[in-house]
Parts: structure tokens; sequence; C-alpha cells
């Protein structure tokens, strides 16, 4: 495969906004991606049926998708058989590039090699120890280990989600607080590693930008999607554009003091919504509830709750609640269509969603009450959404900024 031809391209989603300012190069990169995202949706799929579907002409397709074939993003598989005329080739996307994949969290990372149709082909998690140079050390070794396990495949790089936000020009971690770790140029130390492209994001981020290509968020134009695990992270589509702010910073609503009485946040103000919201708020809330000696995991404490613990039972209807109220500043920045939660609290979803959604509607300004929903398979959406990272180099806003004849 001509792998030192091919361009960067990500399974974008088209905005219109975005489409009306496109020079006629951006278009044509427009209408390459439209292509490839029908081929990943609709596949095996024929020349004419992606016609038909993305209203291209039938000449421009035929163009797009001999770049795309030499490039190695699709190719070419079964011939559909019929008794006469035409007998159409079938395109499906190349699942013999794969990206390296990590879910970095407080306590433990989990690497994978996962292919362009999002399925994965290893995973395997280890121990983060608190020095940062040295976890990125032993993460790179796993990441090695792995590549070496699929010598047959061609990677095309490496994404990685973690609680905390990257500045998008520096590409440094500049706030994690419950990772604990000071400002580390996690994006360097990975490439000099593995020789490969590192994408890092916001977990948050991560997993809006995953649902987004393997999701069904068609037609959203306004969405957030919040992580409770650990501490609470959002991630923020507004007017169809992903949201990054100053510095990456934008969507730190996990750190909107809801009680400045309230308990320390790793952040160091007091009384912010995580504190109150989290999972380890929830542990918290047990704990008061005279279950101090027990050590336990918030899987723990859901299965307890399953299980008829009245206490356990509480404390998650405790946290439930702290969770719609803290919405009402997502409500009030972004006024959502569709909220998405991602995280630890996806396991108790049924027991949840009433006490979220009671809160929300109690919240609303005006204007209809968002949906909520969780994400599909929560466990690997940060997988997914480290994957998102690697397929998206190419969005409109990088295109609009340095937008480059392709060749
Ligand atoms: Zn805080």
């Amino acid at each position: 495969m001509a792998r030192s031809n091919r361009t960067e391209r990500g399974i974008q989603r088209v905005d219109l906004a975005y489409a009306q300012l496109a020079s006629s190069e951006i278009a044509r990169d427009i209408n390459c991606d439209l292509v490839l995202e029908l081929i990943r949706a609709r596949q095996p799929i024929s020349r004419s049926d992606l016609a038909r579907l993305s209203g291209l002409q039938r000449s421009t397709v035929s163009l797009i998708i001999e770049d795309l074939l030499e490039e190695g993003w699709i190719r070419e598989g079964a011939v559909v058989r019929r008794p006469r005329g035409r007998r159409p080739t079938l395109l499906n996307l190349n699942d013999d590039l794969a990206m390296i994949v990590c879910d970095l969290r407080p306590a433990q990372a989990v690497v994978a090699v996962v292919d362009l149709n999002g399925r994965f082909l290893s995973r395997e998690s280890l121990h983060v120890l608190s020095d940062p140079a040295k976890a990125v050390a032993q993460i790179v070794e796993r990441m090695k280990r792995l590549q070496q396990k699929h010598v047959l495949k061609t990677f095309e790089g490496i994404g990685v989600s973690l609680p905390g936000r990257v500045d998008p020009d520096t590409h440094a971690l500049i706030f994690a607080p419950n990772l604990k770790w000071t400002r580390f140029e996690i994006k360097k130390a990975i490439e000099r590693g593995m020789g490969l492209k590192v994408e890092v994001d916001n977990a948050a981020n991560a997993c809006l930008l995953s649902e987004l290509w393997f999701g069904h968020m068609d037609g959203v134009r306004n969405a957030v999607l919040v992580t409770v695990s650990e501490g609470i992270g959002a991630g923020v589509l507004a007017n169809g554009q992903l949201v990054s702010g100053t510095s990456g910073m934008a969507g730190e609503f996990g750190h909107i003091p809801l009680d400045p009485a309230g308990p320390k946040c790793a952040c160091g103000a007091t009384g912010c919504w995580e504190t109150f919201a989290s999972s380890s708020a929830a542990l918290r809330y047990y704990a008061e509830l005279g279950h101090a000696g027990h050590r336990l995991t918030i899987h723990d404490l859901i299965k307890l709750a399953e299980e008829g613990d009245v206490h356990a039972g509480e404390a998650i209807e405790k946290q439930a609640h702290m969770i719609g109220r803290g919405m009402r500043a997502i409500l009030a920045a972004v006024s959502p269509e569709v909220i998405l939660v991602a995280g630890d609290i996806t396991s108790a979803w049924s027991r949840v969603v009433p006490i979220i959604m009671e809160e929300l509607a109690s919240l609303v300004l005006a204007g209809p009450v968002p949906t909520l929903r969780p994400v599909e398979e929560s466990e690997v959406a940060r997988l997914r959404g480290a994957a998102a990272l690697v397929l998206q180099r190419h969005t409109g806003r990088q295109h609009l900024k340095k937008a480059k004849p392709r060749g």
C-alpha cells in the first residue's frame, strides 16, 4: 500500500456553515470525507450507491474512490453478481489500517489496538505510576508490545484520552487535577518512544468525537458529553463545532462551585460540582452513612446497591441528584439538545436516570428538556474516543487554519 502517499484524513462530519466558507480545494476534501463516511456507515457499498447517497456526480465519486484506494483508506471487495449488465465491485474500509489507543486514568491505563472499523484487536491494562515520565515510559513499552503482536497491520497513529486538558497549540498536558500530574509533554514523549504521530485530548472531548464518528448523532448540533468517574469532565458541541476554548480549557463544568462551603477539590478550590457528583463523592456519601471502614470501588458500591443495600442505593441516588443539579450550568451555557453521559455512573443508569431527568426538568429556563442518554458501550468509550482523535486529524477547523493542496 502507498502509505507515504496517503493523506491523513478523518472520517468527518460536514458542517454546513463551514462548507459555505470552503474553497474548492477544501470542498474536494469535504466530498472525500463525506464519501469515506458513507463507506464506513454502509459498507460494502458500490460506487453508484455512493453517488446516489452522497448526491455527488458519478464521475466525482469515481475520482474520489481512486484517491482513497491509492491512499489505502479503502479497498475493493466482492463483485455483485447480476444476471446482466454491470457487475459493480463493492468497497470497504481497509481494516489493515490500525491505531494504537490509550485510555489513561488516575490508577490504571488501558492500551489497545483498534482497526479503522472501530474493532478492538488487542487490549491490555496496566497500573499507572505517579511520576509522569516513568508512567509514560511503561505505557510506551506496552504499546510496542501490542504493535509487535500485529505486524501485518499498518499503524496510522496513536490516540490518547485522559482526564485533563491539553493545550491545542503546545500539546502539553496543562491541567490534570485527578491524575495529579503537573505540566507534562505527553505527546512528545510518546512520539519519541513510538515513532508514530500522537493525538492527545481530554476524555470527554474524545468520547464526544467518538459519538460523532461511530455513534448516532445525525443532525445534532448542540450537545454536551459529561464523563462521571473519578472526576467530572465535559466536552461541548455548539452550533455543530467542538469547542476547545483558550488553551483547550473549555468545558470544565466539573470545577464550577455548587457550594463554596463544600469539600476540598483536587483543583484547589472547594465545593466544585465534581466534589458532589463524581464516583468519589458517591463513595464518600456511603462512608458518611456509617460505612467509613469499607474500602470500596464505585463498581462495588453499584453492585451493593443492586443487591439491595439500602445505604449504597441512597449514596448513588444522592450522587444522581447532584449530577442533575450541576447540569444547570450546562443548560445555561450551551442549551444542548442532547446531554450524553459516559463513565462509571452509566453502570447504574436505570437507577439514576429518573433522578437526573427530574432535576433537569426543574432547571430548564425555557424550551424543551434536553434528551439524556448514556454513551454506547461506556466501558470502551474512551478507547473509541482515542481512535476518533486519530481519525479527526483533518477536521474542518484544521482545514481552515492550514489548508494545503493534497498531493
Ligand atoms: Zn475543582
